[in-house]
């Protein structure tokens, strides 16, 4: 495995192994990795010919407020990890790199960033989109791997592809979890002993939704009730949002149409950090009378 620092090397490995008929994976990442990453690099062996890992923690992404000076890094390790999982090759600029002096161009995209995490999170998915894009042009990758953990991420990026024609192929990975249902997070690791101990509750909440929906459940707020519910079992959660959406529009009507696929999205704050969860969920077929009649409590 190599480690390569500048966009211009990367590039001229990526169009060399191409001229080669060689099939090249991307996965991008902001280091610190663990078993969820491990599972996307894991994926894109099994897929490609050649397997680039990047590791930047993109300042673009996070607000004044937010932890990118904290955000934890050990790149020793990760490139121990990577190496595992098969990579051929870190992809490792440094932010000077990566936005010279100068720098001045952003992708932007309406709609969808502005929900959910755009809402929380104003300028974040511009700080995504316009990485990721610069990932893809270093990295000449044929094939791009993302983890169903960051669920509007995908379907940004997904967007972002097919609104600008980038010949990438987006790939989308399930959430690796912890033994308690916890999904794995590089964020983890700020949690405390006893935070640590209630995480597992962002999972409790999806899979009750999930039951109430296989059950018959289909009124969205009811679905939101019965996560938010679900969440206050802990009372020093701080719930960002907890609710429920069309998986493919982010629409969020008043009741689910049969055999329709939505997601269910929770963000969280224990003490200080915030978590992110999501479940993907479809609405049966045959939707029986079953709805509102859970709400006794809620
Ligand atoms: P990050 O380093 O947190 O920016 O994540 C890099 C990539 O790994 C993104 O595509 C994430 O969605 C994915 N990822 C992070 N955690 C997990 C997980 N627990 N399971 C699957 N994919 C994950």
């Amino acid at each position: 495995m190599k480690v390569i620092e500048t966009i211009k090397e990367m590039q001229e490995l990526s169009k060399k192994h191409k001229s080669e008929g060689k099939v090249i994976s991307v996965v991008p990442t902001m280091g610190y990795l663990h078993k969820g990453h491990l599972r996307l690099i894991e994926k894109a062996r099994e897929i490609s010919d050649i397997v680039i890992t990047t590791v930047f923690v993109n300042p673009t992404q996070f607000a004044p407020d937010e932890d990118f000076e904290a955000y934890p890094r050990n790149f020793e390790r990760d490139s121990k990890l990577a190496e595992s999982g098969g990579t051929d090759y870190i992809f490792h600029p440094s932010v000077n790199e990566m936005y010279p002096m100068g720098f001045s161009t952003a992708v932007v995209m309406s709609g969808i960033t502005k929900k959910f995490e755009g809402k929380s999170r104003p300028n974040h998915f511009a700080g995504v989109t316009t990485v990721v894009a610069k990932l893809f042009h270093a990295t000449v990758a044929d094939k791009a791997i993302f983890g169903q953990k960051d669920f509007q991420q995908c379907l940004v990026i997904k967007k972002m592809v097919k609104d600008l024609n980038f010949p990438t192929e987006i790939i989308i990975s399930p959430t690796v979890r912890e033994q308690d249902g916890l999904a794995m997070s590089s964020r983890n690791k700020y949690l405390s002993e006893e935070d640590r101990k209630n995480a597992g509750i962002l999972f409790r909440a999806l899979e009750k939704a999930r039951e109430e929906i296989e059950k018959g459940e289909y009124q969205r707020k009811i679905i939101n009730a019965h996560m938010i519910k679900t969440l206050r079992t802990v009372p020093s959660i701080k719930i960002d949002y907890s609710l429920s959406a069309d998986a493919e529009t982010f629409e969020e009507p008043e009741v689910f149409p049969a055999g329709r696929e939505i997601v269910l999205l929770i963000a969280a704050y224990l003490g200080k950090t915030r978590l992110i969860d999501n479940m993907l969920v479809r609405i049966p077929q045959n939707l029986g009378d079953n709805s509102g009649k859970f709400v006794e409590g809620l």
